[in-house]
């Protein structure tokens, strides 16, 4: 792969980042030539940042890494697109990606499940999440039955608050079920859409 470093002054090239399972585009940062090798070296996406002049490997702080899956060079040589697996939000508002807020509804599941996934390491005492995480998988999987029942049981009666809030429990059990078997919501969501394409 061929990249012209030298054809902006300061040896730096534009570098798109796009989550390769989403296709949402993440970031964009900048590479010189040693910021692309330690990339390729590591698996991590690592640019060279103007503002702490020196090479950042991005999550280095926050544990956010952006896990390399592709690289690819535009048609002139001078743009790079990196496709990445997003170990945690990329912005570092805490948002999924640098043009998005992160409580928008379409990305406010993908949120919460991030938030779960934080919160399980916390105390047992201190985090509902985290307490049900110490009790196993089995009693995270009775959870959703429990919740699945309660909110059939509103469905069959005309009050919609409880029935809505019924519907809310049951979700967030299973983001805690589909995280406690390693899953993540989209993997689910690869499942529907290969059976909508047939
Ligand atoms: P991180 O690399 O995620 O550990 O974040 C370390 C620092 O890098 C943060 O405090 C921000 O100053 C900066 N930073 C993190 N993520 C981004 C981003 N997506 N775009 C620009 N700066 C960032
Ligand atoms: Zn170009
Ligand atoms: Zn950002
Ligand atoms: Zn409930």
């Amino acid at each position: 792969m061929k990249v012209e470093f030298g054809k902006y002054a300061d040896g730096l090239v534009p570098a798109i980042v796009q989550d390769n399972q989403t296709q949402k585009v993440l970031m964009l940062g900048f590479m010189n030539e040693e910021a692309l090798h330690r990339t390729e070296s590591t698996g991590k996406v690592t640019f060279y940042s103007r503002s702490k002049q020196r090479l950042w490997t991005k999550g280095e702080e926050s544990g956010n890494f952006l896990e390399l899956k592709s690289i690819a060079v535009d048609c002139d040589h001078d743009t790079l697109l990196i496709k990445a697996h997003p170990l945690g939000p990329t912005c570092h508002t805490g948002a999924d990606t640098c043009w998005s807020e992160r409580n928008h509804s379409e990305d406010f599941l993908f949120y919460l499940q991030d938030i779960i996934d934080l919160r399980k390491q916390a105390s047992p005492t201190q985090s509902y999440v985290a307490n049900l995480f110490s009790k196993g998988l089995n009693k995270i999987a009775q959870k959703v039955g429990e919740e699945a029942v309660e909110m059939v049981i509103e469905a069959k009666d005309n009050n919609d608050q409880l029935f809505l809030n019924e519907s809310a429990d049951l979700l967030f059990h299973y983001l805690l079920l589909l995280n406690a078997k390693g899953f993540s919501l989209q993997d689910v969501i690869e499942i529907l859409k290969d059976r909508h394409s047939k």
